[in-house]
């Protein structure tokens, strides 16, 4: 699950990490309010105003704008709230602008000492540590330096049972070319992001930029969280943090039936029972030549209602031309799932594309059966070959 730059922010100040302060607004009166209120707290005499999407590259696609005045926070709020914000992560249709943040300007007064870096904290599932990821070349660009110059980002490696040793935040400012107060400060906010990445069982904590200001401060600008799922349950707070309209729906309608459906490109719909199984299945949608329009795994209980709510989602897409379901009766049996197959398609009735039908396990011929009698326009196949020609043959 991602979050949003100002709720991962929060968590960065909870653990002591100076970050750029702001406060979110979802209409332009907020903004100004917010922009007032920041004044009186930071001193701040200018303001930048950030989109709020779960995407990258804000800065390059009109998403991050400098306010002098008040007034320009209204103007530029008025037109940066509701705008459908595309940048390089978004694809091209965007993502919708619900809330901004404004923020205190940090950069001034301007560029002398300023700097920016790079800093993420991941899991390095290779090696079973944490990694922290850093890089003098921070800011807007990080992807160019990582394809054309990746010797300018250094990597750290963090033993999970030790956490990061004072050394190992040493070396890190050391190397990001770092004295005096700002050499401090860095071996405190590496060691703190450190901590945050933790505590919230993130499986990505990425600041770019970390800037270097003026004054040898050291704060985090920019935020951004890949939590695991898997750990949500033990934070409800971050659970709650969920923002639903940075999803897609239709993985979002998957979710509540417990399938695992990820959207695809291709034209070719396939429910399968098991992620191993799923995978296979697409590649041999692809060796056949057509193209999977979706990754939906239903687990282990496959029966008619997970059928049903499977079948509905992958028939939302409009570009899908054929289905293929294919089951391996291993617990759940074949010619239940056949059953649930044609109950399924009687009940979600007119259905307009070819459905075909692959059963393997146990009662598989049953279940071959039951699809043949069923009287509906159902195909079925015993081998996944045959199922994957037939699919050749209708898309
Ligand atoms: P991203 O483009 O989505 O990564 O959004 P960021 O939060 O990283 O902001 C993009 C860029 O906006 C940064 O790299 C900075 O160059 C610029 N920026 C961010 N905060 C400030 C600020 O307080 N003042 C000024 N002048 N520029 C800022
Ligand atoms: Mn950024």
């Amino acid at each position: 699950m991602n979050i949003h730059e100002y709720q991962a922010k929060a968590i960065l100040k909870k653990h002591g990490v100076t970050i750029q302060e702001g406060i979110t607004a979802s209409t332009p009166n907020e903004a100004v309010d917010a922009a007032k209120k920041l004044q009186e707290e930071t001193g701040t005499q200018w303001w930048v105003l950030k989109a709020q999407i779960h995407a990258g590259g804000r800065g390059k696609g009109g998403g991050v704008k400098l306010a002098k005045s008040l007034e320009e926070v209204a103007k530029i709020a008025e037109g940066m709230i509701g705008m459908q914000l595309v940048t390089h992560q978004t694809g091209p249709e965007g993502r919708k602008v619900h809330k901004i943040l404004v923020a205190q300007d940090v950069y001034y007064p301007g560029p002398s000492g300023k700097m920016e870096f790079y800093m993420g904290v991941l899991l390095n599932r290779q090696t079973g540590k944490n990694t922290v990821m850093y890089s003098t070349e921070g800011g807007v660009d990080i992807e160019d330096v990582a394809d054309k110059t990746p010797e300018l980002i250094f990597k750290e490696e963090v033993d999970p049972a030790t956490g990061i040793l004072p050394f190992q935040a040493r070396k890190i400012a050391f190397n990001l070319g770092l004295s005096g107060q700002a050499f401090k400060q860095m071996t405190r906010f590496v060691q703190s992001l450190y901590e945050a990445y933790v505590s919230v069982d993130a499986s990505l904590f990425e600041i770019n930029p970390v800037l270097k200001a003026t004054d040898d401060k050291i704060l985090a600008v920019d935020a951004k969280v890949g939590l695991d799922d898997n750990a949500l349950f033990r934070h409800p707070e971050l659970a709650a943090m969920r923002d639903l309209s940075e999803e897609d729906a239709t993985e979002v309608e998957a979710g509540k039936h417990n399938l695992n459906f990820v959207k695809l490109d291709g034209n070719v719909g396939c429910m399968v029972n098991g992620a191993g199984l799923a995978m296979a299945t697409m590649d041999i949608i692809k060796l056949s030549g057509g193209d999977p329009a979706n990754f939906l795994d239903v687990g282990g209980g496959a029966n008619a209602q997970t059928v049903e709510a499977g079948l509905r989602i992958i028939l939302d897409d409009p570009a899908v031309k054929a289905v293929l379901i294919n089951v391996f009766g291993g617990i759940v049996r074949c010619d239940r799932v056949a059953a649930g197959v044609v109950e399924a398609y009687k009940k979600l009735g007119n259905i307009q594309v070819p459905v075909i039908v692959r059963l393997q396990g146990t009662n598989a011929e049953e279940g071959k059966e039951v699809i043949d009698n069923s009287g509906l326009k159902v195909r079925s196949a015993i081998s996944l070959k045959e199922a994957a020609d037939i699919v050749k043959e209708v898309v």
